[in-house]
């Protein structure tokens, strides 16, 4: 059996440790990460974040980014710290297949899997958990885990304090989102006593876009936006000639979403759009209205109730004709 004696004991000597977290992080799978990394390296373990994939601009500067690898760039470097780590702390996700091809390299490796997480309905692959799908956020998992099962609180330092301030205010929609508790609240207080510059955070996050994303985003709001007040749906369609002709980098579509969702009475919004060799589906939804079992049963996908998301191999087209052709199943939940 590994628990968090075995835990805490393989951590009083220096150990070679792995972090990963999901596919195209956003800002609490980084901000977590690389929390957690802050806390490790100051115990003098050999610890390295691996991103399965880049990410956005606005999410390449908290404290440790310098040294975060990404797989798809160094594949062989990262191939061998996972056959060798003693642990790998695979945070923001609950199942292999949301780090790709590395899904394989970490079930393979002898290392001890301690996942940190607040995603429904975990895979079978860890040896030791740390699960609680009511947290906002997995920054504030990894913040009590760090102060109350490792005792850790002095270490909680200002770049510590940073990154992890950073995934709570991400993943919490900046303490708007119904998981943003009073003890949510409690933790961002002790986070900007311990140094994270709260003002400057968001600035860094949210004032930090390129020009072209900004007029990408007039484009769909414009343009793409279709409101389907039948079923108080709205969505937002993106070709892959947008995405060209915009210039859309990685980050650029997060959050547009919202905007859709943000109109008085809409309960559902989607926003598709076509990648590479896939179509990516976001769907964001208000109160009890589980965009998640959409994503799940019909998108090859899942996420939380109120943000999942999913994809599919078909054309933009069917995708979207999927979609609303799915919504008169949920009327009722949609027009009450
Ligand atoms: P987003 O719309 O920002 O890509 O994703 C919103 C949430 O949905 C994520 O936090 C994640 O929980 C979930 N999600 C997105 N894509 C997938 C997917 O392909 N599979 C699963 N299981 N969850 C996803
Ligand atoms: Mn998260």
């Amino acid at each position: 059996m590994f628990d968090i004696a075995s835990l805490r004991e393989l951590l009083a000597q220096p150990q070679k440790i792995v972090i990963t977290t999901h596919h195209k992080p956003d800002g609490d799978a980084l901000g977590s990460s690389l929390g957690l990394y802050q806390y490790l390296i100051q115990l003098g373990h050999h610890t390295t974040v691996i991103s399965p994939t880049d990410y956005p601009d606005f999410l390449s500067w908290m404290p440790g980014n310098g040294e975060v690898m990404i797989y798809t760039e160094n594949q062989d470097a990262a191939a061998q710290l996972i056959a060798n780590a003693a642990i790998i702390f695979c945070l923001d996700f609950n199942a292999l297949g949301r780090i790709n091809q590395m899904g394989e390299l970490v079930g393979a490796s002898p290392a001890k899997k301690v996942m940190i997480d607040h995603h429904l309905e975990p895979e079978d692959f860890d040896d030791y958990r740390y699960w609680d799908i009511n947290a906002c956020a997995t920054a504030q998992l990894v913040y009590h885990f760090i102060v109350e099962e490792l005792g850790g609180k002095k270490y909680i330092n200002a770049d510590v304090a940073t990154c992890l301030y950073t995934g709570i205010m991400t993943d919490s929609g900046s303490f708007r989102f119904p998981g943003t508790t009073s003890a949510v609240h409690r933790t961002v207080a002790d986070l900007i006593d311990a140094g994270a510059v709260n003002w400057r955070i968001h600035e860094l996050v949210y004032s930090n876009s390129s020009e072209e994303r900004l007029r990408f985003l007039g484009h769909c709001l414009s343009e793409k936006l279709a409101v389907l007040h039948e079923y108080n749906t709205a969505l937002i369609t993106v070709s892959r000639e947008e995405i060209e002709k915009y210039n859309v980098q990685t980050g650029d579509t997060e959050g547009i979403v919202n905007y859709a969702l943000s109109i008085t009475g809409i309960r559902l919004a989607a926003f598709i759009v076509e990648r590479n060799d896939k179509v990516k589906l976001s769907l964001r939804s208000k109160g009890d209205f589980p965009a998640n079992e959409i994503c799940k049963k019909y998108f090859n996908g899942g996420g939380h109730r109120n943000a999942a998301g999913g994809a599919s191999d078909d054309t933009l087209e069917q995708v979207t004709n999927q979609f609303k052709a799915i919504l008169p199943e949920y009327k009722t939940l949609l027009i009450q």
